[in-house]
């Protein structure tokens, strides 16, 4: 798909927690070689290591508050630094602030690219309180399951590497979630009118099944490369 693209394709997916972003950008990733950015499993990465930016991070992470601007960007910048991104990349989770959209414009603009598409994956905020309690992912491959909605097809088994490790995040719970929600709404919402204005807003039913998502995405992809 990016290869069609003239430059790198760069899809920002926006929506809020349990709209499916990171269960789709993955999809993307595999069926059409974008690399998929995940600001949130950078955090997690940096909270693992115990780097500062991590250690700053955690407390707010854990209560479902945003982390810092510059955080994030130091964050973004290093890894749209590394030459795979020249592949496409899948923004998940980012940008989630005004100064964070701005910040990528630049970057962006600097770099000689620019955002092919941003699309906003809309869902019910009672849905995604369900959905966001229920996920789990395979410790191994990252595969993201739900008790109800995905559950794996062997019990105890990830249908696609066969690992036996799973893990839930902390801030998978009703109370982050609805903190994570509020947020959301104050500061990541708005950035839908900024990419409308831009003329790249894309909008998808994301309520229904992962792949009848992922078909409404792949019809979405398809149209910008032609
Ligand atoms: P996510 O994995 O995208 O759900 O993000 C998990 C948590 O990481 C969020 O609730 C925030 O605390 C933090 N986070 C991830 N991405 C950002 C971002 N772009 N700006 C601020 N905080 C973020």
């Amino acid at each position: 798909m990016s290869e069609v693209m003239t430059t790198p394709a760069v899809v920002i997916l926006l929506g809020p927690p349990g709209a499916g972003k990171g269960t789709q950008a993955r999809m993307l990733q595999d069926r059409y070689g974008f690399v998929q950015l995940s600001t949130g499993d950078l955090l997690r990465a940096a909270v693992s290591q115990g780097t500062p930016a991590g250690l700053a991070a955690m407390a707010v992470m854990e209560a479902g508050g945003l982390v810092s601007d510059k955080i994030v960007l130091e964050i973004l910048e290093n890894r749209m630094a590394q030459p795979d991104i020249r592949a496409g990349v899948i923004l998940d989770g980012f940008p989630r602030t005004d100064g964070q959209a701005t910040a990528l414009d630049g970057l962006l603009a600097a770099s000689g690219m620019k955002i092919s598409a941003a699309i906003s994956l809309t869902v019910d905020d009672a849905a995604m309180i369900d959905r966001v309690a229920g996920r789990f992912t395979c410790a191994e491959c990252g595969e993201g399951y739900h008790d109800t909605h995905k559950p794996v097809a062997v019990p105890g088994t990830c249908d696609k590497c066969g690992g036996r490790a799973f893990k839930r995040r902390p801030d998978d719970n009703a109370d982050t979630a609805r903190a994570r929600l509020l947020a959301y709404h104050a500061e990541t919402a708005p950035l839908i009118a900024h990419y409308r204005k831009a003329g790249v807003l894309q909008e998808i039913d994301a309520m229904g099944p992962i792949a009848e998502i992922a078909e409404r995405l792949g019809e979405v992809l398809q149209r910008l490369a032609t």
